[in-house]
């Protein structure tokens, strides 16, 4: 994981806190507005680790075709040795509905009360934020980061707007004054129109998806023959 490189890894006097971000996903499959929104946030944010981690039961949407340890096999082809991004598994441990505020509960566990821990969502699963389980005790756990996605932009639903109400800040560092509860939304540089249903039709249609997703990945969906019509 992340952990040799973490600048906190290493015990005794200067070590900072903690900084670290979760992003859950389908990852059917993984594809470059993943990994270079992952890449670009780290670089924003001074983050030491980005997690990534693929919903073993996603609960807001239908069963991937894809099952969630194939989905986990291509992320870690995509990451590679990525230094900072990490291919998480925690969630294909747990049985039942892979709920975020679970996921975040555990990092919280494991990097302590005092880490600055990130939950990071696209502009279109922020939208639906409020129907998640729990979505008051996400803020309890974390920070939220919202990053723009292209052709995702739409006016706030009134109960995410309640939620969100007084959290917001405008800087990393305003972010990152306390462990959790803040939100903040980010236009990254690279914003890239890519997403896993057109690559998924596309693949379906056998249509290219060539620079779209890394290389290893599209080499494991081939040799595997995923996402080909029946
Ligand atoms: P699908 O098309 O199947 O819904 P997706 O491409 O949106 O998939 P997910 O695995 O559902 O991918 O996304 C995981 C997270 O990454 C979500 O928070 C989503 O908003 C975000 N995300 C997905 N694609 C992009 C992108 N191109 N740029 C920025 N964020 C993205």
């Amino acid at each position: 994981m992340c952990a040799a490189e973490h600048p906190y890894s290493t015990a005794g006097a200067g070590r900072r806190l903690p900084h670290v971000a979760m992003l859950g996903g389908t990852f059917d499959p993984v594809h470059l507005g993943h990994l270079r929104s992952a890449v670009e946030l780290r670089m924003q944010l001074g983050l030491d680790c980005v997690h990534m981690i693929p919903a073993h039961v996603p609960p807001h949407r239908a069963a991937p075709g894809v099952s969630s340890a194939e989905r986990l096999a291509m992320l870690r082809a995509g990451i590679g040795d990525t230094p900072g991004l990490y291919a998480d598994d925690r969630e294909l441990r747990r049985e039942g509905p892979s709920y975020s505020v679970d996921t975040l509960r555990s990092l919280r566990e494991e990097y302590g009360d005092e880490a600055r821990l990130v939950m990071v969502v696209g502009h279109d699963a922020f939208l639906k934020l409020a129907h998640w389980q729990d979505p008051k005790a996400l803020f309890d756990i974390a920070h939220v980061v919202v990053i723009a996605r292209p052709d995702h932009a739409a006016p706030l639903p009134q109960a995410l707007q309640k939620l969100i109400d007084g959290r917001e800040v405008q800087t990393p560092e305003a972010l990152f004054e306390t462990p959790e509860g803040r939100l903040m939304q980010l236009a990254l540089p690279s914003r890239l129109a890519v997403s896993a249903t057109a690559i998924r039709r596309w693949l379906q249609q056998g249509e290219s998806v060539r620079y779209l997703l890394p290389e290893p990945v599209l080499s494991h969906i081939t040799r595997a023959g995923l996402y080909r019509s029946a």
